[in-house]
């Protein structure tokens, strides 16, 4: 699969990932298939969290990838209530066990919360220098926080900012898409389908997805992928829990949208912040 380099980090990203928020709500044995049959794929950029199920997703994780570590790129976060220095450290720890792991291939904090970034990210340098964590980077961030983030940690540090960018839901690339790029954070794209709200083919946006579909001989979500990944500095990560939807959304890597489709779909999705939010 094609990919994309990690920041600053030297690392490189699969343009498509896989997500395992509720995951563990799937059908157990489902579920690991999906997440085997994506790493077959080559969406090797597995992401996680603490939170997620209450560290059930880690664990579902952990034991896909029992026998197949060294092919994943696994990334977990920190809630934002654990994110103190020790706190961050013991968080690790456990992510560490759920996942039957030694290491992080990166580390984010989930959100910005009551602990100063100073302390979270003073926890994932030493993370770091210790091994236990091979890349950081924060989720959640706009442009104000990535400003003071930056002033924290110094150019070069922070990998990536993961948020919420589908079709629907653009506000990003006003300001937040153009001031990673100038900084050579990776946008890591999360809900990339619009979790439960992807759009509807009888809906006006829905019918311009199916019809740029059909013409490209691919289906519509991965049109929706390929239309978030014309930005240069962005991955995705969709959430699948079946063998076929793993297999379908790993194909979106290949599709590279015509100008033309691309003017469709920003017509057909103009950029606007779903919920009224201003742009960040
Ligand atoms: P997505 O936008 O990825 O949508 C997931 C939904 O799309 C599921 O219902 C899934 O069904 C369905 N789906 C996936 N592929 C297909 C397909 N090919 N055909 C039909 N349906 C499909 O939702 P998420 O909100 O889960 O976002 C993805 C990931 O982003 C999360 O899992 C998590 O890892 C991360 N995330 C991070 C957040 C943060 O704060 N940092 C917040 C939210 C998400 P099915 O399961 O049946 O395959």
């Amino acid at each position: 699969m094609r990919t994309r380099p990690l920041g600053r980090t030297g690392f490189e990203l699969p343009l498509v990932g896989q997500g395992t928020w509720n995951l563990e709500l799937a059908d157990r044995r489902g579920a690991l298939a999906a997440l085997r049959a994506g790493l077959d794929q080559g969406m090797s950029h597995i992401d996680t969290a603490e939170m997620y199920g209450g560290g059930m997703a880690e664990e579902l994780v952990g034991e896909a990838l029992a026998a197949r570590r060294g092919e994943a790129f696994i990334a977990s976060k920190v809630l934002p209530s654990n994110a103190s220095f020790e706190g961050t450290l013991s968080a690790c720890e456990r992510s560490l066990r759920r996942l039957r792991t030694d290491r992080l291939d990166l580390y984010l904090l989930h959100w910005r919360g009551p602990h100063p970034l100073e302390e979270t990210f003073a926890a994932f340098e030493k993370l770091l220098q210790q091994g236990k964590v091979r890349s950081w980077g924060v989720s959640n961030f706009d442009v104000a926080d990535l400003e003071e983030a930056l002033k924290s940690a110094g150019e070069g540090k922070l990998a990536c900012n993961q948020v919420l960018y589908h079709l629907k839901e653009r506000a990003i690339e006003e300001r937040l898409v153009p001031f990673c790029e100038r900084h050579r954070i990776t946008v890591v794209a999360y809900s990339p389908f619009g979790s439960g709200d992807f759009p509807l083919a009888r809906g006006a946006g829905g019918s311009v997805l199916a019809e740029v579909a059909a013409a490209n001989r691919a289906t519509p979500r991965q049109v929706a992928l390929a239309f978030l990944l014309r930005l240069k500095g962005v991955v995705a990560i969709p959430k699948h829990s079946t063998v076929p939807h793993a297999v379908e959304n790993a194909g979106a890597a290949q599709l590279e949208l015509s100008e033309r489709d691309i003017a469709r779909l920003d017509q057909a999705f103009p950029m606007r912040s779903r919920k009224g939010l201003p742009v960040v």
